[in-house]
């Protein structure tokens, strides 16, 4: 639930090409001037590229604290970690599993599996942290 999912690699990959792309411009660039330009260029992007994995780290340690392992109440699996007053999925049956703020779990009300639902398909659309 909290790795970097496909959607993040692909994204990765496509950066990776990007700074393989700007290496070769740069090999190709003419006067010592325009290199130095574009190869600050290139720094500049891998520093930000490394601050944002920085903070998508960061926020996926906070989300494994603040979460905790609960039993599955519909087919009572155990390797669920879900944050305490939020609704989560089972990753094994797919029952949406709320966890009040003591951690414990039950069946999500239709109300709460909704809102989970969506804030899920946010989640990925935005490629956000999560299976992101
Ligand atoms: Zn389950």
């Amino acid at each position: 639930m909290f790795g970097i999912g496909l959607g993040s690699l692909v994204r990765i990959g496509f950066r990776v090409s990007d700074h393989i792309l700007k290496q070769q411009e740069i090999e190709r660039s003419r006067t010592a001037s325009e290199r130095a330009r574009l190869q600050a260029e290139a720094s500049r992007e891998r520093t930000n590229e490394e601050n944002a994995i920085r903070r998508r780290t960061q926020l996926e340690d906070e989300i494994a604290r603040a979460s905790v392992a609960v039993e599955c109440p519909n087919c009572g699996a155990t390797g669920n970690r879900i944050r305490k007053a939020s609704t989560g999925f089972c990753q094994f049956c797919g029952t949406a599993i709320q966890v009040n703020e003591s951690g414990t779990a039950y069946i999500a009300d239709p109300i709460e599996k909704a809102k989970a639902l969506v804030a899920e398909e946010i989640r990925q659309k935005s490629g956000a942290t999560g299976n992101d």
